[in-house]
């Protein structure tokens, strides 16, 4: 049990709590309030997954409260990302209209927008549109300038620092689940807090705490994942703004656009499959609970039952690149199946693999493209590895100097990009490998024991298990 008494505990480590925190502890500065979070780490779901773009308020109801929310709320967010040096370009949206019914679309988009208060709406002609977008498809477009994009991981833990930093009484815990709560405490994996108030917003799972308060609501939630591919570093260029559809007003979803993010990659997507399991992120997460949970509810019924076609192609597309891409080029028509990045992406984020190896395409002919790949995708390079590579096919060939081989992280996963030819494999690897299984180790993976007569991996001591 946690002794200490709060005014306030805020359940969930999402932006909206934080958010909500920080606003609560602005404005009473002696409140002690406390963030619970269940993960490891703040903005581990929606937050930290979404496309990272600051919507202008464009397609809302004029007046009504998500239109007054969403626009109010990016004047606020834009304020704080520039006094606190968050991640964040005001880059501007394009929404493309591909035939002359989308280009009227257009038109009352505009009006719509205007009476949400944004300004510098343009609506671009062809040759407008050329200019301002140059690769991009369509007969028409909708200018607007104020969307823009943000890291909301990096927002949510500034969030989190502030608070702190006006009340250090306040707390923000995290691996904490709260599993039941009642007048006086909530009961929760690492045991009672005590807090006078309690205000949940925790994401994909607030229907279930709602019901745990005795709320009846008549909602549910219902999990959608969505798929992105990545612009490979060479297809970058092709897009200056986020590009969107024109949203068809028939379907729940916005369609797939291409999003430019802060990290500098460019985002493909989302489609929106149906997934099995809340907070599952993977093609095949499965969880008998969630399912049944929303295949029972009418709402899911009616979502199925009115927008079944939807719903297929959305599944096609997310076992297809081809038909995805199909749909990217209504709105960049140039872009080709290499321009877009999958394949490592697959293999470390749906498959969960621990190691991926790639080989050949290192050398400096246009075709070459598996460094750059590697680099692309990766969050951390490991160059030590292409240096060793390198060093290696030295002894055999002097045209080993022409190699790019390199290796770096993405998320729990080592990618090594190793040289061509069978040859220089077999040469390389074997030297390489020893420091690969505590580099597994280091990134969280699986413990890798190897066959000491052909592979005598390197661990420090403290990190060997018997
Ligand atoms: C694919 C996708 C793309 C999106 N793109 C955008 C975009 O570009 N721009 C935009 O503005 N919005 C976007 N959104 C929407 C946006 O991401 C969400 O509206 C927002 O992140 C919701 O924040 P949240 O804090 O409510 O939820 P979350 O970020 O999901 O946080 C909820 C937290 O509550 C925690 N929690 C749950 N139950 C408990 C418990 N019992 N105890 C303790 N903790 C618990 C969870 O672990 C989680 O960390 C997108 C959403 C998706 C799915």
């Amino acid at each position: 049990m946690i002794k200490e008494k709060f005014d306030v505990s805020i359940v969930g480590g999402g932006i909206v709590r934080l958010a909500t925190a920080y606003k609560l502890q602005i404005t009473f500065p002696k409140l002690k309030i406390v963030v619970l979070e269940k993960e490891d780490s703040l903005a581990f779901h929606q937050t930290g997954r979404n496309s990272g773009v600051i919507h202008s308020g464009l397609y809302y109801k004029p007046n009504s409260f998500r239109a007054k929310n969403c626009v109010e709320g990016r004047k606020q967010l834009v304020k704080f990302a520039i006094e606190n040096k968050i991640d964040h370009e005001i880059c501007g949206k394009i929404v493309l209209a591909k035939d002359e019914k989308e280009s009227e679309r257009l038109k009352k988009l505009k009006i719509n927008g205007e009476q949400n208060g944004l300004i510098g709406l343009r609506i671009l002609n062809k040759s407008q549109l050329n200019e301002v977008e140059p690769y991009a498809g369509g007969i028409s477009a909708l200018y607007v300038p104020e969307s823009g994009i943000i890291n909301y991981k990096q927002t949510t833990e500034k969030l989190a620092e502030k608070i702190i930093s006006i009340n250090s009484n306040s707390k923000i815990i995290c691996s904490c689940k709260v599993l039941d709560f009642d007048n006086s405490f909530l009961y929760t994996s690492i045991g009672k807090i005590s807090s006078k108030n309690n205000i949940f917003c925790s994401g994909l799972f607030s229907d279930r705490l709602a019901k745990k308060d005795n709320l009846i609501t008549n909602m549910k939630i219902v999990g959608f994942r969505g798929d992105y591919f990545k612009l490979t570093k060479e297809a970058k260029h092709k897009v200056k703004h986020l590009i969107y559809p024109v949203p068809n007003p028939e379907f729940p979803f916005l369609g797939v656009h291409l999003t430019r993010m802060t990290d500098g990659n460019i985002e493909c997507g989302p489609n929106a499959v149906y997934t099995f399991k809340r907070e599952g992120y993977k093609k095949y997460s499965f969880s008998l609970k969630d399912m049944l949970d929303s295949l029972f509810f009418i709402g899911t019924i009616r979502l199925f039952i009115n927008h079944w076609k939807f719903g297929l192609n959305e599944y096609k597309r997310s076992f297809s690149k081809r038909l995805f891409l199909r749909d990217l080029q209504t709105l960049l028509p140039s872009l080709n199946i290499e321009d877009i990045e999958k394949a490592i992406v697959d293999f470390v984020d749906v498959m969960g693999c621990s190691l991926i190896l790639t080989t050949g395409g290192t050398g400096p002919s246009k075709r070459d493209v598996t460094p750059e790949a590697t680099i692309s995708v990766c969050d951390k390079i490991l160059p030590g590895f292409g240096e060793q590579m390198r060093n290696i096919s030295l002894k055999y060939v002097p045209t080993a100097i022409l190699s790019r081989q390199t290796a770096g992280i993405r998320s729990n996963s080592l990618v090594i990009n190793l040289p061509g030819a069978p040859k220089s494999i077999d040469e390389t690897l074997y030297e390489l490998f020893p420091a690969v299984p505590y580099c597994i180790d280091l990134i969280n993976g699986p413990y890798i024991t190897t066959d000491k007569k052909l592979i005598n991996s390197f661990r420090p001591r403290h990190a060997v298990r018997e």
